[in-house]
């Protein structure tokens, strides 16, 4: 029977376990099988407090997992695959285990739809992103394409024109996905060019292995020709890693609903932190701070359970 098990190993999990072991409840981190989370798949993080110089995102998360164990956090590796939260204590199950616990923290973040292109998968780190606010500083003065037509795609769109040269935004369709008054920011913007009906076909790369371009395709002339451009910005949506809870959790498209500002969802004893509930901001920093709170709710949670 454990006090605490937290679901997954992003800054949110890694966080609320930091908190959790500080306050003695030797809580259980259930890995997933995408150890340390979002961040394991980007190079240099430069907006984490405390780094003056960049910090690798695998030894961001490195170091939080050590700062973890310090306070006598046990790992588990595996997905868990079933759960039910449906009566005290909750049962966890990963392939060859179950799991009791009085508490559970969800922290199973989501995850950026891609393209599924080869290319996509080649380039990523390399050109290909999903997160402006991450990596847009590093391309200053260059030419950047932007994949997608909702908020996401034109808030990044108009995001990265503080660096770039030109950002082109590439939909496959004529219209926008976005909001109104995303569309006008975006349209009064002459840094920002637009190529609809468009899908990318491939993402070209140079002898460095550093994206060069894109081979678009107009799905309306059939046209297929090749664009110039140093970095993709693929924005087209996330998928929260929530199915799991779906019938248990109460959720909004996927993202669970927690009752603000605690993190407490409609289940008493379990509760959620970082890009599983937040589809707004999305930085480690406040999946972070996501973390620090659910672990500060579950301490009085327990406390008022005597447990
Ligand atoms: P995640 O990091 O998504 O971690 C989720 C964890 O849950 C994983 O360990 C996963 O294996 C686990 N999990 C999922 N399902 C299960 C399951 N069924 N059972 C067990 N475990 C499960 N943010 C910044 O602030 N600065 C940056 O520079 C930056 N760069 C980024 C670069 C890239 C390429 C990407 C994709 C994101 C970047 N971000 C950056 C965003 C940041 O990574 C996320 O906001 C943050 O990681 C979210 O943390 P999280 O803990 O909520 O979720
Ligand atoms: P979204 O609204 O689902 O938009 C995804 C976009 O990507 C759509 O334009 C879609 O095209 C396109 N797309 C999806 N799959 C594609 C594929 N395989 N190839 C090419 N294009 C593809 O996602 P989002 O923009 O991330 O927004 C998610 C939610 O967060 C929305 O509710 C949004 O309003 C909200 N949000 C709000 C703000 C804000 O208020 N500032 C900022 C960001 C996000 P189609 O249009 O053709 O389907």
């Amino acid at each position: 029977m454990e006090k605490l098990i937290i679901i997954g190993s992003g800054p949110a999990g890694l966080t609320a376990a930091i908190y959790s072991g500080r306050a003695n409840l030797s809580p259980l981190v259930i890995e997933g099988l995408s150890s340390g989370g979002q961040l394991m798949t980007t190079t240099e993080v430069e907006n984490f407090p405390g780094f003056k110089d960049p910090v690798l995102g695998p030894d961001l998360i490195d170091n939080m997992r050590a700062q973890a164990q310090r306070f006598g956090t046990r790992f588990e590796t595996g997905d868990i695959i079933e759960v039910d939260f449906r009566k005290k204590p909750f049962t966890l199950k990963t392939e060859n285990k179950i799991y009791q616990a009085h508490s559970v923290i969800i922290a199973t973040g989501a995850t950026p739809r891609k393209l599924n292109i080869e290319s996509e998968t080649r380039l990523w780190g390399h050109g290909v992103s999903s997160c402006a606010t991450c990596d847009g500083a590093f391309f200053r003065g260059k030419e950047i394409t932007v994949i997608g037509g909702g908020d996401s795609a034109l808030e990044e769109a108009v995001f990265l024109t503080r660096f770039a040269s030109k950002v082109t935004l590439v939909h496959r369709r004529d219209q926008l996905r976005a909001s109104k008054i995303m569309q006008a920011k975006a349209f009064s913007n002459n840094k920002i060019h637009f190529l609809w009906d468009s899908i990318i076909e491939e993402i070209l790369s140079n002898e460095k292995k550093l994206v060069r371009g894109l081979r678009v395709k107009n799905l309306k002339t059939n046209e297929v020709f090749d664009y110039p451009c140093e970095g993709v910005f693929i924005a087209i949506g996330h998928i929260p890693n929530t199915n799991l809870f779906e019938g248990q959790i109460d959720m909004d498209r996927g993202y669970i609903i927690v009752n603000n500002p605690t993190t407490q969802t409609n289940i008493e004893g379990i509760f959620a932190a970082g890009d599983a509930v937040d589809h707004i901001y999305r930085q480690a920093i406040t999946a972070s701070a996501m973390g620090c709170k659910a672990a500060i709710d579950v301490e009085r949670y327990l406390s008022e359970q005597n447990i």
